[in-house]
């Protein structure tokens, strides 16, 4: 089997500094892409700023033959959005690849959360990948070619406790994945999401011990290489990854329950009707609001 190469191609990484952006950015360019290492190098909460982290992936690219430059820019400003994608473009002429990977924490019990910790995190993972997203798209629809990741998490699939600004971001990602998928199909833009799960920074204090040797940043790489390549004609579609296992994720709507003849159903028959409600078998996977809508009347006929 052919080895997937991105040779004459470029790609933009988000948050590429530390943890899982800089493992993509390192395998992109090991497979020959040349890449702009965004990093604002802050803590993790988002507070700082250093071009050091992005510098030292960069160093270590250049070192091992291939081609990248730094982007300090802040990813959550529609000016530093629009410079990140500048950077390649000056640099290296195109833009093809962007993940948006870019994150912090500002973890808190949802009665104690604060309206700056809520803007703080929707704005770096939210904002962010809408911003250089947008910023990007342009120049991938005039070139009929772009690959988009977003860096979703199962927090905001599944929800998780203390991380209620988190998981609405990440939910709204896979939100912006859907809808970016449908709309850059013509141009062969395509855009899906990833759920990982890795030991970095980020979670360190969250995962068990034994989760450090397997739970690697390096492990979520190849998925992100291979949805980034021009291969992978899949797209609105959102994956979770870790320690070696990859899984399409899917949003899936049960049979329902549909009153009997023409009428109008009261909040009582939606009480003595819950298990029907509740029934996840079987199950649709609608891919557009079309098809949901279509299944709908079709279970009204
Ligand atoms: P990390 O803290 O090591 O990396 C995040 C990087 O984003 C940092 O280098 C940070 O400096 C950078 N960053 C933060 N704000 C920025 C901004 N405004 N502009 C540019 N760069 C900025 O953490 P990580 O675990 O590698 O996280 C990477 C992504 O993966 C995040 O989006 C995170 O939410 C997501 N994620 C991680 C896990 C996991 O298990 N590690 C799980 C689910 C999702």
């Amino acid at each position: 089997m052919s080895e997937l190469r991105f040779d004459g191609r470029v790609a933009v990484v988000t948050g590429a500094g530390h943890g899982l952006g800089r493992s993509h950015a390192l395998s992109l360019a090991e497979r020959g892409a040349k890449v702009v290492v965004n990093d604002l190098g802050g803590a993790l909460d988002g507070t700082g700023a250093s071009t050091g982290p992005a510098a030292e992936v960069v160093e270590l690219i250049t070192k091992n033959g291939g081609e990248a430059v730094v982007s300090g820019d802040d990813v959550a400003t529609p000016e530093g959005a629009e410079a990140i994608v500048q950077s390649a473009i000056d640099a290296f002429g195109r833009v093809d690849i962007v993940v948006n990977n870019a994150g912090i924490l500002r973890d808190r019990s949802f009665g104690k959360m604060s309206v700056e910790e809520w803007d703080a995190v929707i704005a770096v993972h939210l904002r962010g990948a809408f911003l250089v997203t947008r910023a990007a798209f342009s120049h991938m629809k005039e070139q009929a070619y772009g690959r988009i990741v977003n860096t979703s998490s199962p927090s905001g699939l599944f929800g998780s406790f203390g991380q209620a600004n988190y998981s609405t971001a990440k939910m709204g990602l896979v939100g912006l994945t859907k809808t970016l998928g449908l709309e850059g199909a013509r141009a062969n833009i395509r855009v899906n999401a990833i759920a990982p799960i890795a030991w970095t920074r980020m979670t360190e204090s969250l995962l068990p011990a034994e989760f450090e040797a397997r739970f690697t940043a390096e492990r979520i790489s190849p998925l992100v290489a291979y949805l980034a390549h021009e291969s992978c004609e899949t797209s609105g579609e959102v994956f979770s990854v870790g320690a070696g296992r990859v899984a399409r994720v899917f949003v899936a709507e049960g049979p329902g329950w549909k009153q009997d003849g023409e009428g109008d159903h009261t909040a009582e028959d939606i009480r003595d009707n819950w298990e029907a409600i509740m029934a996840e078998q079987p199950y649709l996977t609608p891919t557009t609001l079309g098809q949901q809508s279509g299944a709908s009347l079709k279970a009204m006929l």
